[in-house]
């Protein structure tokens, strides 16, 4: 039995893997360019985070329907429990698919569908976190979340994704304020291709409660010490930052330091179809490479759950924390 965690950070359109991707072109005739899934393998091989968002947003073009996206979630579901995951907050992109005709319902209710029953049926209990893409402008970001308001009560919290880089946080103020309005709990992406000081704008603008990657604060002593003192979560994602070139190797990952430093890091998959594996496989991974040891794999662990949005059920955080506190590493080797 893997490790109990929860992950934290993982794209749904991330995971989708080249053999549902060509199944669901034919299925809704678009042309893929590519021969097949293998062919297609050998595309995922990126310069940096841009070069893989252009290969992510021709993939997606795919998904259709609400059974789509239906499945596309399940089939995430069953890797992840697989791989020890007990919870979820799955981030959707909800302009990648309006932008091309599909309706923010068929989206929302496809994959409503596959959460409803993930607890059931894969032990895993799940949030929808509805993620603006900070490439597009703050008025379509805005008209995004408005348009959200029938199915807000599927969607626990917003964030902010896609390319990075001249893109700071601020940009998105007034979207983060009618959020916040809304209920919605706020996290983005800050400081895996930008600067320190989009993590402080993130917290300080958006208000923001995680910050994603987060990775780049370690240029920053002052801000670590924020970090620190505030026991802001970072959901790391490792071989994400390996396949994007954040970091040239695992072995050069800075988890180690961040956890050294007293940082409240927790390690996800980001897009795993496209990075190389799922939760359990970066668990694995940074055991591995940064000989991460037990203890420690642990504490990841407990703080997937502390940092998670289970505050409505805390009976299940608490459950989940104590198999995290009994798991017998022992027992998993065996
Ligand atoms: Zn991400």
């Amino acid at each position: 039995m893997p490790l109990p965690k929860a992950e934290l950070h993982l794209h749904i359109e991330g995971t989708l893997e080249p053999g549902l991707a060509f199944a669901l072109a034919a299925r809704n005739g678009v042309e893929l360019p590519f021969k097949d899934a293998e062919e297609l393998r050998h595309a995922y091989h990126f310069e940096d985070l841009q070069s893989f968002l252009d290969l992510y947003y021709r993939l997606m073009a795919v998904l259709h329907t609400e059974d789509d996206f239906a499945e596309l979630a399940d089939a995430y579901l069953a890797r992840a429990a697989a791989q020890g995951v007990r919870h979820a907050e799955i981030f959707f992109d909800p302009q990648a698919h309006t932008s091309r005709g599909v309706p923010l319902a068929t989206v929302v209710e496809g994959l409503g569908r596959a959460l409803d029953t993930s607890e059931e049926r894969h032990g895993v209990s799940t949030r929808l976190i509805m993620c603006f893409l900070r490439d597009e402008s703050a008025a379509s970001a805005m008209e995004t979340l408005l348009a959200a308001k029938p199915y807000l009560h599927r969607i626990a919290g917003v964030g902010l994704d896609s390319a990075e880089a001249g893109h700071p946080p601020a940009k998105f103020r007034e979207v983060y304020e009618v959020a916040a309005e809304l209920g919605l709990r706020r996290v983005a992406h800050a400081g895996e291709e930008g600067p320190p000081a989009y993590i402080s704008e993130a917290l300080d603008v958006l208000g923001v409660e995680r910050v994603d990657h987060g990775l780049r604060c370690m240029e920053d002593p002052e801000l670590v010490e924020r970090l620190v003192r505030d026991r802001v979560p970072l959901t790391l994602c490792p071989l994400s930052n390996v396949r994007l070139r954040a970091v040239r190797t695992l072995e050069e990952h800075p988890l180690p330091a961040m956890m050294d430093a007293g940082l409240m890091c927790t390690v996800n998959s980001d897009d795993p179809s496209y990075f190389g594996g799922y939760a359990g496989d970066n668990f694995d991974a940074v055991q591995r490479a940064l000989g991460v040891g037990e203890e420690r794999l642990r504490e990841l662990a407990r703080n997937s759950f502390l940092a998670s949005f289970l505050e409505d059920d805390e009976e299940r955080r608490a459950l989940l924390i104590a198999e995290v506190d009994a798991y017998d590493f022992g027992a998993d080797r065996a």
